[in-house]
């Protein structure tokens, strides 16, 4: 077993490091987070520099990176900008995970190399009113009408709807099958007629819009299909590890993020004469926070490490999100206590952190139903 990363991981880390803190220093994340923007220019030099193709394989214009590849810039790029690093989970990691395993090569030649460019932006779309954690009971339906599908239905909570040039879809293809059968993934222009997209407002990760979708009698081409018809749950399933990895990196790293600004903060502040880093109360904070924050990192990279190998992780993709993001989200508040009266000022960065942080126990399954995930896999295996 070795846990150490090798010299061109480090050194990948050590350029991204020296890149972020160029082109995102912490008053764009700051402009990025008040004017509730989408971070365009520093994709485009993501872009530029080949970040951007990381999870698309060499053969479609990316840069074929493993799945611990993509974790260990996710992690970097969180600890840095936590919406951006979300921004790319929701619109290239998904789109590329989905089409690269499902496309058909068509698709493949025609969307993963403009993927890796830069040149477009993607949202997933799973989620609707009445369907949350059972994701599979969703009701949007998509009828076949000669050369074409015909979409109607709401969905809900979807991330960069705003600026996708593709919305993958998930859409019912056939109400007679069990629920989690009759589900088929589309590839939705957003500018097609019917298609109404409205933002929501929202507690945090402000530069990532977030929208309900309104779908009235949408007429898309037939091979707008990702992967085979009525078999759209396998995509999500087949993925699932893989993305649960990547947003378990993004919780490390913006976890780590939070520790550091502690650390710098207990060792400037003083109160009664002294540091307020040096009282034990503190310093026992500091200390929980880096004690989860490494496990959540080594349970990151154990679960990325098995997607590389070929080796279904449920459990332990499950037991990497939980406890990274409930890690997170434990940081950002012991953060805001450190931090005093000052931590609720919008001009500390801390505050930021304690709103973004709650979406780590929802997305990519709730607190909850990664504990249902995790005791389930473990009921399975002692049979
Ligand atoms: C900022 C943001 C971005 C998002 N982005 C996207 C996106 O891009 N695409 C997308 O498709 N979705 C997205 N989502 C939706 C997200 O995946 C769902 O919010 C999540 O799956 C939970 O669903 P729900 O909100 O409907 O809660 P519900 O499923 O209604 O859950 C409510 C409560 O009940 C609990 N619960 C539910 N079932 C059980 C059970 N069996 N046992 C015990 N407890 C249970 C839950 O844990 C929770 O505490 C986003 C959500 C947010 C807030």
């Amino acid at each position: 077993m070795d846990f150490d990363l090798n010299e061109e991981q480090r050194a990948t880390r050590e350029a991204l490091r020296a890149f972020l803190t160029k082109e995102c220093p912490i008053e764009y994340v700051r402009e990025c987070d008040e004017k509730e923007v989408y971070p365009f220019e520093l994709y485009k030099k993501l872009a530029e520099q080949g970040w951007l193709g990381i999870p698309i394989a060499e053969e479609y214009g990316g840069t074929g990176g493993s799945c611990l590849d993509l974790v260990l810039f996710l992690e970097e790029f969180a600890r840095h900008f936590e919406a951006g690093a979300n921004i790319y989970y929701t619109s290239i990691v998904i789109a590329a995970d989905a089409i690269g395993h499902f496309g058909t090569e068509d698709q493949k030649k025609t969307l993963l190399p403009k993927l890796a460019r830069g040149e477009l932006r993607f949202a997933f779309s799973l989620s609707e009113p009445g369907s949350g954690s059972d994701a599979a009971s969703l009701r949007t339906k998509a009828v076949r009408e000669g050369d074409e599908w015909v979409i109607n239905g709401q969905k809900m909570f979807c991330s960069s709807a705003q600026v996708a040039d593709y919305i993958l879809l998930m859409a019912r293809t056939d109400s007679e099958a069990p629920k989690h059968k009759g589900i088929t993934m589309f590839l939705l222009d957003p500018k097609t007629p019917g298609v109404e997209i409205r933002r929501l407002k929202k507690l945090g990760l402000k530069p990532m819009d977030l929208n309900e979708i309104f779908l009235t009698d949408v007429r898309i081409p037939a091979d707008c299909v990702i992967g085979e018809v009525n078999h759209g749950w396998t995509n999500v399933l087949k993925t699932l590890d893989y993305e649960r990895c990547c947003l378990s990196a993004v919780n490390v790293g913006a976890a780590q993020s939070v520790l550091e600004k502690c650390l710098t903060y207990t060792n400037e502040r003083e109160q009664f004469g002294q540091k307020i880093g040096s009282f034990q109360l503190t310093r026992a904070k500091l200390a929980d926070m880096e004690m989860e924050i490494d496990a959540s990192r080594l349970l990151t990279y154990r679960s990325a490490t098995l997607v590389d190998k070929g080796i279904q992780n449920n459990k332990e993709s499950a037991i990497g999100n939980l406890a990274s993001s409930e890690t997170y989200v434990r940081a950002a508040l012991n953060g805001m206590r450190i931090m005093g009266g000052w931590g609720y000022l919008m001009e500390y960065d801390m505050q930021r952190h304690y709103r973004d942080s709650k979406l780590a126990e929802i997305g990519g399954g709730t607190s909850e139903i990664l504990r249902i995930v995790i005791s389930r896999e473990m009921q399975k295996a002692h049979g």
